[in-house]
């Protein structure tokens, strides 16, 4: 089991660092699996990355410039 069930049980915190791919291997390994089983936090992940997207988008037009 988890080393820190109560700590963020919902793993919405790592979201942010998961879709930059910042986290450890362990963490990356906590949230990958917590996905698949939560639609709720499947869903924002889908919007941080999409947010993400758009933000490395925006950011390309802005060295083009
Ligand atoms: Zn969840």
């Amino acid at each position: 089991m988890s080393a820190d069930p109560g700590d963020d049980p919902h793993v919405r915190l790592l979201l942010g660092a998961y879709v930059l791919d910042a986290l450890n291997a362990e963490e990356t390994c906590r949230v990958a699996r917590h996905l698949q089983g939560c639609d709720g936090c499947a869903q924002v992940y889908v919007e941080v990355a999409e947010a993400s997207a758009l933000l490395a988008l925006l950011r390309a037009e802005d060295l083009r410039e």
